[in-house]
């Protein structure tokens, strides 16, 4: 497993915003802005992580995650879900389809870093128990 963090994001500003502050702190970043894509890379790279945004073109976080999930060399990989949808059924939902975690949208930059590790410590936690 490598230490990148692949972002699956199809908005440009929000991918730049999450690259800036992860690199800021010592993550390398990968990018994929539609969801086939994002999986491609997913396998092809497996990355430490994965931030996956809910509302891309064609294929959409929930479908992305369930498709993660399908392939047993990965299916361990964190996902890191990152969305507007602040509901509460929509974030059952996309835990459902295999995310792991969740980060509301708006990012917070003053908190997003720490929120990223906070999650990798606690999949790795899992992963050693
Ligand atoms: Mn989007």
């Amino acid at each position: 497993m490598s230490d990148e963090l692949l972002i699956i994001e199809d908005n440009e500003q929000n991918f730049y915003m999450m690259r800036f502050l992860l690199e800021k702190n010592g993550f390398s970043v990968v990018g994929a802005n539609n969801g086939r894509q994002g999986i491609e890379m997913a396998l092809s790279l497996r990355p430490q992580a994965i931030l996956l945004d809910i509302q891309l073109p064609e294929m959409d976080g929930y479908a992305v995650a369930a498709e993660l999930k399908k392939h047993e060399e990965i299916a361990g990989t964190p996902i890191i879900a990152v969305t507007s949808y602040a509901m509460v059924g929509d974030r059952e939902r996309i835990l459902a389809a295999g995310a792991t975690g969740y980060i509301e949208k708006p990012i917070d930059p003053e908190t997003f870093v720490a929120q990223i590790a906070e999650h990798l410590e606690k999949s790795r936690g899992v992963e050693e128990q």
